[in-house]
């Protein structure tokens, strides 16, 4: 049975790139049968930056996208608890032990030295690595160092140059040699934390952890972590690094490219399974030529050895494509519900008008549906039935309303309005077919002045829709205004 995890630290939003870390995670234990598990970790050992808020948005926006976790903090499960926090006395132990295997060692070596040593080996053009002073110190140096109460840290002796190859299931063989890892490994910081690298072979091996998924960020740690396990005795799981995901400009994609975090694209709008779509296809294709695919038909597909070596671009035309595919899809209620946040924080409508008004909400919105790229659209599309007296847009606009029919047709329609109850389809077809027949005006002659004057604008979405979405007496204030203000010419 495979057990893989996902192992975010709470110290910010959750990155596009952590997120597809946890997608492909998922992927794979769902995809390569029943009885796998999924872990979900919480590395918090970085005090200063974790937080209990950040943890809970990571659930919330992992649930968001539709990846569940077997184990985990909020769930519970055989290997906990799952907080890095809560497992310091575990840490401790194998510390001890490393240090009496006489595999590790304390570092009293202060931050000034260490940063005197890196200098030093700068200008004398080598890689700065720990020296191994400490290695050295006598055993009375060490009890006296520890009594006066000297900060230390502690360190795994690395073996000199030594190849560590490893097969990754993504980049295949990977050879790196011991003596370019910076020489011997902090694993205990001197607050009494263990580091990354110390704690996350602790945890993968305690918990079980067959298969390891993460990005190509940490290809460089992967070494440290074997030799590790080596020292421990333990069998190592199998590792797979994701190429990173890179902007437009082929650099790492980051803040300058755009939206970087999961969050902020569920805010604009974006729907989770149009991310969770888009995201798998970053760096993995299905078989044949369909690109949209639900959930169930990714998992059924995926096979984390097929995941490209090449680093993927974020391409945001593509997830606008398939975004926009999976709005059109949805039902107008849905939408409506995502919707009314962004008409009630752009100001368009008030939260009581948008409970006292949902079902005119909802017209809106169908009629605006199939051209939103992303929820948030919806304040662009939809501005045109909350204006008061919307003037022409643009030239195009004007250029409309200087017909020479258009004063004795707008003028025409407005009466034929006043003269009824209020508007439907069949009353808004009986006036256009009435004026057709009475003036011969017709087509875009008839239909263009009316959108013009109704919205401002010659685009926009269905003209009978959006007649029916203004109502009677809006479309009498509106073209009255667009007559007086903006129509001249022949009655
Ligand atoms: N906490 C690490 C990170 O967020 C986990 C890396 C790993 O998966 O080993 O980058």
């Amino acid at each position: 049975m495979a057990r893989a995890r996902f192992a975010p630290s709470p110290t910010g939003p959750i990155h596009i790139g952590n997120i597809r870390t946890a997608l492909f995670n998922y992927l794979f234990v769902r995809s390569s049968g029943s009885g796998n598990t999924m872990v979900l970790r919480i590395e918090d050992t970085d005090v200063q930056r974790s937080s209990g808020e950040y943890e809970k948005l990571i659930f919330n926006e992992l649930k968001w996208l539709g990846i569940e976790w077997d184990e985990g903090p909020d769930r519970g499960g055989h290997h906990g608890p799952y907080r890095q926090s809560e497992r310091l006395e575990t840490y401790r132990k194998y510390i001890e032990s490393l240090i009496e295997e006489g595999k590790a060692y304390y570092c009293f070596c202060t931050p000034e030295e260490l940063e005197e040593d890196k200098k030093k080996a700068l200008e004398e053009g080598d890689i700065p690595k720990y020296s191994g002073r400490c290695s050295r110190l006598a055993p009375e140096e060490i009890e006296r160092y520890i009594r006066e109460g000297r900060p230390a840290t502690v360190r795994f002796k690395l073996p000199v140059n030594k190849p560590v190859i490893f097969d990754d299931m993504i980049k295949g063989r990977i050879e790196i040699n011991s003596d370019t890892l910076g020489g011997d490994l902090v694993i205990l910081k001197s607050d009494g934390m263990p580091t990354y690298n110390f704690a996350v072979v602790i945890d993968d091996h305690l918990m079980g952890i067959t298969h390891v998924i993460r990005g190509e960020d940490h290809l460089s740690n992967t070494p440290k972590q074997i030799l590790l396990y080596e020292a421990l005795g333990w069998e190592k799981p199998l590792f797979a690094h994701a190429p990173l995901i890179l902007g437009p400009d082929r650099t790492k994609l980051s803040k300058r490219h755009g939206n970087t975090y999961i969050g902020q694209y569920r805010d604009e709008g974006y729907l989770p399974e149009a991310m969770f779509n888009y995201l798998a296809l970053l760096s993995w294709s299905p078989d044949g030529e369909r690109e949209l695919l639900t959930k169930e038909e990714i998992i059924q597909q995926f096979r984390i050895d097929k995941v490209n070596k090449a680093n993927p671009v974020f391409d945001i035309d593509k997830l606008n494509w398939i975004n926009s595919h999976y709005i059109r899809q949805s039902p107008a209620e849905r939408i409506v519900e995502l919707a009314i946040p962004h008409l009630i924080e752009s100001g368009l409508m008030t939260g009581e008008e948008a409970r006292e008004r949902r079902e005119w909400v909802k017209l809106v919105v169908e009629a605006v549906q199939e051209s939103l790229v992303k929820v948030s659209d919806i304040t662009d599309r939809a501005r045109i039935f909350f204006e008061n007296s919307p003037s022409p847009k643009d030239d195009e606009a004007m250029e409309v309303l200087r017909g020479e029919h258009v004063k004795g047709l707008l003028q025409l329609f407005k009466a034929k309005l006043e003269g009824v109850e209020e508007v439907d389809e069949e009353i808004c077809s009986g006036i256009f077919k009435a004026i057709q027949k009475e003036t011969g005006i017709k087509g875009k002659s008839l239909f263009m002045p009316v959108r013009v004057a109704a919205t401002g604008q010659c685009h926009g979405p269905d003209l009978m829709k959006t007649l029916l979405i203004l109502g009677k007496d809006r479309l009498i204030a509106r073209i009255g205004y667009m007559l007086d203000n903006y129509v001249q010419g022949k009655e």
